[in-house]
């Protein structure tokens, strides 16, 4: 979203640059999922596995819902009715106004859409290279030179400037640097936990949204698990009904058990929501900690959250490296970590850039 933010801020100047994608696809920690469902007829369903919300008064994610005119698109999250408590014990309780995400805003065709109109947006002043992993980057008094693992053969590509959207633990665990980063520029990498990277998100879709039939809004929150918080991710066009919840169970506890998490999860779901959860169409687990491009073992390791202070190289900043990605936007507020930060952080390094071209 970041790198995608600067390359469209980029090609409405007609400053033409190529964005370099590690995946088979655009969108990182965005991510839709299309599921085979076997009703009649069947249908796929596209679910995101990534970021569901955003909120009012983060201006830079707004602003860009707009350019790229995607408003009429915007809805709240479905949070009318009663949410469900489970405790340790095991009893349960349906209570009014607990419903944490009540206020948040979804977006029709989920996180994805943003992705697909900012490349279709882009044109051809901007090249999408797609499996093709950054190793290094060096400089040299012309520029930048970046060299790629692209589909088992080296490439390099040499440019005026790199503006690096990836986040900072990932450049610090895959990226070698010349001349070479300081040990103090390494650490200051390392100290920036990736938001949500060691996350598992399961996502539940079913043909009727039993939960509202009977005033429950869909938000859970669990002692037990296997999900500790559950909302309603139906899209707004009904022509599916989903829940999801994120995993409670560590990263390496879960390694080699995503099935029987999976059928954990519709258990707990009944608990919660009555036998009519029993009866799933479709469901899907993504384990965000998995995932090499996001996820390091350091976030495996810790607990994660928003930092306090972004530290970042400075060494190779006057000589053409930009650093971007939500984890370098600012702290505070709901921007670092969130995808406010991404599109924040990807508009000022496209406009840093610019001015370096000057
Ligand atoms: C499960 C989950 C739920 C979330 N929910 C929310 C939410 O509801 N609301 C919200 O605001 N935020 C949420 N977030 C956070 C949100 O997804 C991120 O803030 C945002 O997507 C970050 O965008 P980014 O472009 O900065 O980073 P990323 O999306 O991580 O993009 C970095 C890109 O760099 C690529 N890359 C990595 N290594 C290399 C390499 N060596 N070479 C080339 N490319 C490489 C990656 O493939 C990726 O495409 C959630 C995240 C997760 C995982």
């Amino acid at each position: 979203m970041s790198g995608l933010c600067a390359a469209h801020e980029l090609a409405k100047q007609d400053v033409a640059c190529i964005v370099v994608e590690a995946r088979g696809r655009a969108g990182g920690r965005i991510a839709v999922e299309h599921l085979e469902v076997s009703g009649s007829p069947p249908f796929s369903a596209a679910v995101d596995m990534g970021p569901s919300w955003f909120w009012p008064g983060q201006s830079h994610l707004a602003q860009l819902i707009e350019q790229l005119n995607l408003g009429s698109g915007v809805y709240p999250q479905h949070s009318q009715g009663l949410s469900v408590i489970e405790y340790a014990n095991g009893a349960i309780e349906k209570a009014p106004g607990v419903a944490s995400m009540a206020g948040s805003n979804r977006l029709d065709g989920g996180m994805q859409r943003l992705i697909d109109t900012l490349l279709e947006q882009m044109g051809d002043t901007c090249e999408l290279r797609l499996n093709s992993q950054l190793m290094s980057i060096a400089q040299n008094s012309q520029g930048v030179v970046s060299t790629l693992q692209r589909n088992g053969q080296q490439q390099t590509i040499e440019s005026t400037c790199v503006i690096v959207a990836m986040p900072p633990r990932v450049v610090s665990h895959g990226v070698s640097f010349e001349p070479a980063l300081t040990e103090q520029e390494r650490v200051g990498l390392e100290s920036i936990p990736t938001w949500m990277a060691a996350h598992a998100k399961c996502v539940v879709i079913y043909e009727q949204p039993f939960w509202r039939l009977q005033n429950l809004s869909g938000d859970a929150f669990s002692q037990l698990g296997p999900l500790v918080e559950i909302h309603d991710a139906s899209p707004r066009a009904a022509e599916q009904y989903a829940l999801f919840g994120f995993v409670g169970i560590e990263p390496l506890q879960r390694a080699g058990s995503l099935d029987a998490i999976k059928h954990a999860a519709i258990e707990q779901l009944v608990r919660l929501f009555g036998e009519a959860a029993a009866q799933p169409v479709a469901i899907h687990l993504k384990d965000w900690s998995l995932d090499p491009h996001t996820c390091t073992s350091l976030d495996i390791a810790s607990a994660g959250g928003h930092v306090q202070r972004v530290s970042l190289p400075v060494s190779h900043q006057s000589s053409g490296v930009v650093w971007a990605g939500s984890e370098t936007a600012s702290v505070g507020g709901h921007a670092n970590g969130y995808l406010e930060g991404a599109v924040e952080s990807g508009v000022r390094a496209a406009h840093q850039v610019m001015a370096q071209l000057i």
